[in-house]
C-alpha cells in the first residue's frame, strides 16, 4: 500500500488536519474488550516514542480506541475516492494532495496510537488481545480496499470487452459462446435494417390484380417507369415530385424504394388525393393496408380447425361475437406449423391462432377485452411476426421461414447439408449449437438465446398498435 510508505511515522506534518470522528457501530473494527481509564505510567512511556504532534500533545485514557478512530476516518475518505472514480468510470484514481495528507496522517495517528500499550494489558510486550484485534480489523479494512479495486478492474474490463464487433466477438475465449452470440447480433442486424428499410419503402399489393406473376416477371426498371409514370401525373412542381429509386419483388406485392423517409411518407397518402392513382400503372394496383394480428392461445383445436380457418361462415360468425364491422378480419391462420418430421406421440387438443384485421382499432380492442369464440373468453395479445420465434424448415436457423430462404437445405437431425426430410443418418447433431439433439429442441441454447433476445425486443414495445 502507497499510504504506509508515504505517511512514515517519523515524518512531522506541516498542516494540522481535522477530521470527524465516526462511532464504531458503523464500523467493521469491533473492539472485543472494551478499555478502561489510564494506566498512566505506561502512557508517559509510550507517548516519549511518539513523534506525531497532534498524539504527543494529547495524552489519550483510550489510544485504541482513538487508533479505530482515525483507521475508520481513513477509510471512509478511501471510499468516498474509490465511490466517485466508479462514477466517471476512469481507471486511475487521482487523490488532492491535501486529502492524501489527511487520509495519509489519519493512517500515522492509528499507528502511533495502536503502537501504545493498551491501559488492560499488563504485559509491556507483545501485542495485546485489542491491538491483535485491531490489527486484524485494519488487515481487513486492506483487504477490502484491494478486493473493491480488483472488482472494480473486472468491471471496468468487462464493460470495455462487451462484443461490438466480429473483430472482438471472435476474441471471446469459449467458442461455441462467440458462435452463439455472432448469430444473435447478425439477427439483430438484420431486423435493425430491415425495420430502417421499411420508413423508405411503399408497399403496393398484387391481390387484386388478374395475373400478378405476369406483372412480377416484368424488368425492375419497367415496374419502376409505370410506378412513376403515376406518381409524376400527380405533381406540378417537378422538383418535389418523389422519385422512384428502386423496386423489391415480393410475394404478392411490389416495394417501391425512394431516397427519403418523406418521399416515402408523401407516396403513401397519394390515394388519398386520387383514388385510381395506382391503377394508371397496373389496373387492381393498390396501396398496401399492413393487417393487425393478434394471438389468441388455448383455442380447442375441436371448435377452430385448421381447415375451417378460411371459411367465410366462420369468419362473420366471429365478427359478430366480437361486434366487429364485416369484412375486419382479414384472415385467420395457426401460430406454428407444425415441423413435417418431427415425430409427437401426444395428441395436441388446443392450438394458439392469429386473427388477422384490416382495422387496428378492433385489433387494440380485442387485446384489451379479449375475444370470443363461441361465447367463450380468451386473452389476446398483440401479434408482432418479427418477435415471434420462427425456424426455417429449410435450414433450420431462426428469423425467416423457409418460402423467403435461399440458402442450402441444413438437415435438422444431422446436421448435414441435406434437406430433414431426406436423411438417413443415425447421429443427432444440432448443427447451430454442435449439441446432440435436433435444430429444433427446446433445450438448444442457440434456441433459448433466440427466444431470449425476441423476449427483449417485445418488452421494449407497446402491447398494442399505434
Ligand atoms: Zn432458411
Ligand atoms: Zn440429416
Ligand atoms: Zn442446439
Amino acid at each position: 500500500m502507497p499510504l504506509k510508505k508515504t505517511a512514515s511515522p517519523g515524518k512531522e506534518p506541516t498542516t494540522t488536519f481535522a477530521f470527524t470522528p465516526v462511532k464504531s457501530s458503523q464500523s467493521k473494527i469491533m473492539v472485543q474488550n472494551p478499555v478502561t481509564p489510564a494506566n498512566s505510567k505506561g502512557h508517559v512511556r509510550a507517548l516519549s516514542l511518539v513523534s506525531n504532534a497532534s498524539v504527543t500533545d494529547t495524552p489519550v485514557s483510550n489510544p485504541h480506541a482513538k487508533a479505530e478512530q482515525q483507521l475508520v476516518s481513513a477509510l471512509q475518505q478511501l471510499q468516498a475516492i474509490y465511490n466517485d472514480a466508479c462514477k466517471t468510470r476512469t481507471q486511475t484514481i487521482t487523490i488532492k494532495k491535501s486529502t492524501f495528507e489527511v487520509i495519509a496522517t489519519a493512517f500515522n495517528e492509528a499507528y502511533e496510537y495502536i503502537k501504545q500499550p493498551c491501559p488492560v494489558n499488563t504485559k509491556p510486550t507483545g501485542p495485546s488481545n485489542t491491538e491483535i484485534c485491531i490489527l486484524d480489523s485494519l488487515a481487513e479494512i486492506r483487504s477490502t480496499v484491494v478486493n473493491l479495486d480488483a472488482k472494480y478492474t473486472n468491471l471496468e474490463a468487462k464493460v470495455n470487452n462487451t462484443p461490438k464487433t466480429y473483430a472482438d466477438l471472435v476474441k471471446l475465449s469459449s467458442v461455441k459462446e462467440s458462435k452463439i452470440e455472432q448469430q444473435i447480433q447478425r439477427r439483430k442486424w438484420r431486423e435493425e435494417v430491415r425495420q430502417e428499410r421499411q420508413k423508405y419503402g411503399v408497399t403496393l399489393s398484387l391481390k387484386d390484380i388478374d395475373k400478378p406473376e405476369k406483372i412480377l416477371s416484368m424488368p425492375a426498371k419497367s415496374i419502376a417507369e409505370r410506378c412513376q409514370q403515376a406518381i409524376n401525373r400527380l405533381f406540378v412542381n417537378t422538383s418535389e415530385t418523389p422519385r422512384v429509386i428502386g423496386i423489391s419483388k415480393l410475394a404478392k406485392s411490389i416495394r417501391l424504394q425512394f431516397e427519403t423517409e418523406d418521399e416515402a411518407t408523401t407516396v403513401r397518402k397519394l390515394d388519398q388525393t386520387k383514388k385510381d392513382v395506382w391503377d394508371t400503372a397496373f389496373e387492381g394496383l393498390k396501396l398496401h393496408i399492413p393487417m393487425h394480428g393478434i394471438v389468441v392461445h388455448g383455442i380447442p383445436i375441436a371448435n377452430l380447425p385448421l381447415t375451417m380457418m378460411d371459411s367465410p361462415k366462420l369468419i362473420q360468425q366471429l365478427e359478430s361475437e366480437n361486434h366487429m364491422e364485416t369484412d375486419t378480419i382479414v384472415k385467420i391462420s395457426p401460430l406454428r406449423r407444425r415441423m413435417k418430421n418431427r415425430n409427437s406421440e401426444t395428441v395436441q387438443l388446443h392450438h394458439s391462432i392469429i386473427v388477422y384485421m384490416n382495422d387496428k382499432h378492433f385489433a387494440n380492442k380485442c387485446i384489451s377485452n379479449g375475444f370470443y369464440v363461441d361465447y367463450l373468453h380468451y386473452a389476446a395479445e398483440k401479434f408482432v411476426p418479427q418477435y415471434q420465434l420462427m425456424q426455417c424448415f429449410n435450414c433450420c436457423d431462426y428469423g425467416h421461414r423457409a418460402t423467403s430462404c435461399k440458402r442450402q437445405s441444413r438437415c435438422g437431425k444431422c446436421g448435414e447439408k441435406h434437406n430433414t426430410r431426406e436423411c438417413q443418418s443415425t447421429t443427432v447433431q444440432c448443427f447451430q449449437c454442435k449439441g446432440s439433439h435436433e435444430a429444433w429442441h427446446p433445450k438448444c441454447p442457440v434456441r433459448i438465446a433466440e427466444k431470449d433476445r425476441l423476449e427483449e425486443l417485445m418488452g421494449n414495445t407497446s402491447c398494442l398498435f399505434n
